[in-house]
C-alpha cells in the first residue's frame, strides 16, 4: 500500500489487491486449503530450501493469512505481522521465538489473567524467570535488568486496572541497557487505531484479534506485529514447531472483515465509555471509577501522549464487598455477564472471580486489582442506554 494513504483507506484495501486476481472478488478469498500442490519435486524443494516463495502447508502460510498480516503489519507501521490462533497463542509464540532456558523476562505486575499464568505458572516450569515490576514508573525496570534479560513485557492500558504504561519510556530504558532486548507490548486494549507500540520504540506489538480488531465477538485469534526477521522466527520456529497456533482461514477471513471497520467502531466505543464513565463518577455507590480519559486519571497525561483517544474500557470499584458488587451485576439487563472485550455488545465482567480468578488475594493486590473491581467494555448500543441500565442496577447499592 502506498505508503500515505490513511488509516481508514489501509484498513479496507492493504493486501487485498493480491487476491483479487481470483475472478475479480472484491472481498479476500477464503483459502480454506491444508496444503498446495507443487508441479514438481524441485519445485518443492525449492519451497522448503526457501528459493521459492510460494505456499507449502497452512501451518506455515496461507493466502488468506497473508492479506491479514500485510494489513495489520501497514497499520501498525511494522515490516511484517504473523497471524495467529489466538491472542495467547501470539504471545505464547512471540515469547518462545525470543527466550532460551537461560532468559529472563522483566515484566508488567498488570497483565490479562492468562498472560500472568503462562508467566508465573508456566514459564517457571522450564527455569525462565520473570521478575513482575510495577511499570507506572518506568525506572522500575533498571532494579532487574541483566545480560540475560531478552523480553521486556507490558500492556497498556493494563487489564483490568486500565494503568497506562508510557511504552516510550519503556523502550528507551531497555534498548539503552541493550538493544538486543524484545520490548513487547500487548496492544489489545488501544488497537492500531489508537496507539501504534512500534512507533514509539517497542519491538513488538501483540493482539488478542478476538476483542477489538475483529469487533463482533464472532473469531478467537492473534496477531504479533515486529521486525522481518523476529516475524520470521515466530513462523519458522515459534508458530511451525513450538505452538503450532495456527489461525484458519475462515478466522482470518473474519478478522479481515472485521478490521474494515476498526476506525469507527473505535470512535463509537470511546465515546459511549466516556459518557458511561462520567455517569459512574458521580453515581453514590461508585467509590473509584478507571478510566485513562479522566485528567485526575494517574497515568492520563501519558495516554494523552500515546492513545488518539482513551479506548472503550472502564473499570469501576464500589464501596461494597464481592458479594454485592456481584448480586449488583446480576441485575443488570441490556448489559451482558461475558468476559471478553471489544463486540458490539457491552459486556461486564468480575475479574477477581472470572479472568483474574489464577491470582491469590495476595497477588490481586500487589496488581492494584480490587475485590470489588468491575469491568466493563462499552458496546456500541446507545449510551443513554447502557448509562439506564447501570442506573437502575447499581442504584440499588445505594
Ligand atoms: C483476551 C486477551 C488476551 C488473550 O487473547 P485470546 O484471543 O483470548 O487468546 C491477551 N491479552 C489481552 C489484553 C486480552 O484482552
Amino acid at each position: 500500500m502506498k505508503k500515505d494513504y490513511g488509516f481508514a483507506t489501509k484498513q479496507i484495501h492493504t493486501g487485498s489487491i493480491s487476491a483479487q486476481d481470483n475472478y475479480g472478488s472484491m472481498q479476500v478469498p477464503i483459502y480454506q486449503t491444508a496444503t498446495y500442490r507443487f508441479k514438481t519435486v524441485q519445485e518443492g524443494g525449492a519451497r522448503f530450501a526457501g528459493e521459492d516463495g510460494g505456499y507449502i502447508y497452512t501451518r506455515l502460510g496461507n493466502p488468506t493469512q497473508a492479506v491479514l498480516e500485510a494489513r495489520m503489519a501497514d497499520l501498525e507501521n511494522g515490516e511484517a505481522a504473523l497471524a495467529l490462533a489466538s491472542g495467547m497463542g501470539a504471545i505464547t509464540t512471540a515469547i518462545w521465538s525470543a527466550i532460551d532456558g537461560e532468559s529472563e523476562i522483566i515484566a508488567d505486575e498488570t497483565l490479562y489473567g492468562c498472560t500472568f499464568a503462562y508467566f508465573v505458572h508456566g514459564l517457571s516450569k522450564f527455569g525462565v524467570k520473570v521478575h513482575m515490576v510495577d511499570m507506572a514508573n518506568p525506572e522500575n525496570i533498571k532494579a532487574h535488568l541483566n545480560k540475560k534479560t531478552a523480553v521486556v513485557y507490558l500492556e497498556s492500558p493494563c487489564n483490568p486496572t486500565l494503568k497506562i504504561v508510557d511504552i516510550a519510556e519503556v523502550s528507551r530504558i531497555a534498548h539503552e541497557y541493550n538493544p538486543d532486548i524484545k520490548v513487547m507490548v500487548d496492544n489489545t486494549f488501544a488497537t492500531p487505531y489508537l496507539t501504534r507500540p512500534l512507533d514509539l520504540g517497542a519491538d513488538v506489538s501483540l493482539h488478542s484479534a478476538t476483542k477489538y480488531l475483529n469487533g463482533h465477538g464472532d473469531v478467537i485469534g492473534g496477531v504479533i506485529v515486529a521486525k522481518k526477521d523476529f516475524v520470521e522466527v515466530c513462523r519458522l520456529h515459534g508458530l511451525k514447531d513450538l505452538t503450532g497456533a495456527v489461525i484458519g482461514p475462515f478466522d482470518a477471513f473474519l478478522l479481515l472483515r472485521g478490521i474494515q471497520t476498526l476506525d469507527i467502531r473505535m470512535d463509537k466505543h470511546s465515546k459511549n465509555a466516556k459518557e458511561i464513565a462520567e455517569f459512574l463518577r458521580d453515581h453514590p455507590a461508585i467509590k473509584t471509577v478507571y478510566y485513562p480519559g479522566f485528567k485526575d486519571f494517574p497515568g492520563h497525561d501519558t495516554a494523552a501522549k500515546q492513545m488518539d483517544q482513551f479506548g472503550g474500557m472502564i473499570s469501576f470499584e464500589t464501596y461494597k464487598g464481592r458479594d454485592e458488587t456481584a448480586a449488583a451485576i446480576n441485575g443488570l439487563q441490556l448489559a451482558t455477564i461475558a468476559v471478553s472485550l471489544g463486540d458490539t455488545q457491552t459486556l461486564v465482567e468480575h475479574p477477581a472471580s472470572m479472568t483474574h480468578s489464577a491470582y491469590t488475594p495476595e497477588e490481586l493486590k500487589a496488581a492494584g486489582i480490587p475485590e470489588s473491581l468491575v469491568r466493563i467494555s462499552a458496546g456500541l448500543e446507545d449510551a443513554k442506554d447502557i448509562i439506564a441500565d447501570f442506573k437502575q442496577a447499581f442504584d440499588k447499592l445505594i
